[in-house]
């Protein structure tokens, strides 16, 4: 559970002519379950593969094929919801959502429409600046991605790619509880961040693998409360849906762009017509793509191919308890335990790997200080080659016994940065490289003594200077700290500085 407390975070207000407006914004996400078949067939779904050929014979929609569901995909996506914190229902049901599309040979697609397989859930989003938004989740349900049909490759012809047809996808869709273009990225994200933790989606938004429908509206302040209160969508203002955005960027200049686009209109006394609408990233505009459909122009029907699922509480019981710590409870736990600030946890919890790096560096040493070297050292260095913390040559092991040594004052910070990064080029046990390098910090006070002795010695107009103004002590103790290769340790040289001025 969440031990940090957080604040709503303020709404976007864009200023009209005549008056403010906010912003609302529900999210419909199509995230790829990470499968090796695909929801309906046992054809593979690795991405980049030859065209057409990781395709069924009902992938193709050839006649007399039945679909047969892989259990593996209903599993990643009850295990989704519960990392949703959402309610799982034992019974659901497939529907044929029919159209016609050149790469969706069935001429349907399989979905979920009355009887999703994940009820009502909620998401956390941080914020930064101590405000979070708990954005409720309405339901999440399996569902068929369609083919690719490729236009660029040939003046006169278009091609079909039937490889992603009958990919598993699960729709999560929102309430319309986000209220900014930032809020819809960080939802987005943190969507990301908890399924990449659970294994259910690899979160690729590169490959599409997870893409988002943005539902925008505007309203007038104070309406959104009504809304809340009585959850009446009549007090919200008409909404345009956004399709198929996967891009955080594009997402939050989209939502801009909508939002100012439907105040223009309501200014000028005009109606927001309900459409799809797509984004052009060149021109920074949407651009209606259909009017709003609804379900009865799809004729939805209850698949007669596919019995009604229906899955066992035992089952789910099971796969609950495989669940992983998710990012809200690790990133709390790292605060507790190991005194980090809310910004050091969220750095170190927004990836599982870095997570586990951290806590084997951290593990009975100071954390704080193991943070500080994570984050500002090796992630540092890291980003410098553009390497993931897989590809650290330091490992957790190396990094932890440099911390140890820096704690029990073997050696000053400034020598564990070289130490750092003679163990990053390479490689080594740092405890022998500070010893077999003479790199340990100089505690012994009668060398210290003598270093100060031998800079105040050679320094007297300095010495003048810095019995009349106190703060000039602090070149003395560069100079030492010169004078010993920087081993001396700073305290000791500071105390004895102070003590042999007179300060
Ligand atoms: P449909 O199935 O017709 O697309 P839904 O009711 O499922 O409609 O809503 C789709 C998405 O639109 C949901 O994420 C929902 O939160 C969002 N939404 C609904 N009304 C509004 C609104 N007035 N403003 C912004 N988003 C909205
Ligand atoms: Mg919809």
């Amino acid at each position: 559970m969440l031990d940090v407390t957080y604040d709503a975070p303020k709404p976007k207000v864009i200023a009209g002519a005549t008056r403010d407006w906010e912003l609302v914004i529900g999210l419909e996400v199509h995230a790829q379950v990470a499968t090796a078949a695909k929801l309906f067939s046992g054809a593979s779904t690795q991405f980049g593969a030859e065209p057409n050929s990781n395709v069924a014979f009902v992938d193709a929609g050839m006649p007399g094929m039945l679909p047969v569901i892989n259990e593996g995909c209903v599993a990643q996506a009850v295990r989704t919801g519960l990392g949703l914190k959402a309610e799982i229902n034992l019974w659901s049901a497939f529907d044929r959502k029919n159209y016609f599309y050149p790469d969706l040979p069935q001429g349907y697609q399989i979905s979920q429409l009355y009887h999703p397989i994940v009820g009502e859930g909620e998401v956390l989003v941080e914020m930064g600046n101590g405000t979070a938004r708990l954005v409720r989740i309405e339901r999440i349900h399996l569902e068929q991605d369609a083919g690719k049909s490729i236009h660029d490759m040939d003046p006169a012809m278009s091609f079909v790619d039937l490889n992603r047809t009958g990919v598993a996808l699960m729709e999560i869709v929102s309430r319309p509880d986000i209220r900014g273009p930032e809020e819809a990225a960080a939802y987005v994200g943190k969507l990301r961040q908890i399924m990449r933790y659970l294994g259910t989606c690899d979160g690729n938004m590169q490959n599409g693998n997870l893409r988002a429908d943005v539902n925008v509206s505007v309203c007038r302040p104070g309406d959104y409360e009504k809304y809340q209160a009585t959850q009446d969508f009549s007090h919200l203002g008409t909404r345009c849906e956004i399709k198929n955005m996967n891009s955080m960027r594009f997402i939050q200049m989209a939502i801009d762009y909508e939002a100012r686009r439907q105040i223009a209109i309501l200014e000028d006394g005009g109606a927001v017509v309900q459409e799809t609408r797509l984004y052009d990233p060149d021109k920074n505009e949407t651009r209606s793509m259909r009017s709003k459909e609804e379900a009865h122009d799809y004729r939805y029907f209850p698949d007669p191919d596919l019995l009604p699922l229906e899955i066992e509480q035992a089952w789910v019981d099971d796969i609950a308890a495989s669940l992983p710590e998710l990012p809200d409870a690790k990133k709390s736990r790292f605060i507790a335990d190991f005194g980090l600030s809310d910004y050091d946890a969220s750095v170190l919890t927004a990836e599982v790997s870095n997570a586990a790096y951290f806590e084997k560096v951290a593990e009975g040493r100071d954390g704080k200080l193991a943070a500080n070297w994570v984050i500002n050292e090796l992630f540092g260095r890291l980003k410098k080659e553009d390497h993931g913390i897989e590809e650290s040559p330091v490992t957790p092991e190396q990094l932890g016994q440099i911390v140890g040594l820096i704690t029990k004052g073997d050696i000053s910070g400034k020598i564990a940065k070289d130490l750092f990064e003679i163990v990053y080029t390479e490689g080594g046990d740092p405890e022998e490289i500070v010893e077999s390098r003479g790199m340990t910090q100089v505690t012994d006070t009668g060398a210290i003594e003598a270093a100060v002795d031998a800079v105040i010695a050679g320094n007297p107009a300095q010495v003048e200077k810095a019995k009349a103004n106190p703060k000039l002590a602090g070149w003395f103790v560069g100079q030492v700290m010169k004078a010993t290769g920087g081993k001396a340790n700073p305290a000791a040289v500071n105390e004895l500085v102070t003590k042999k001025l007179g300060l």
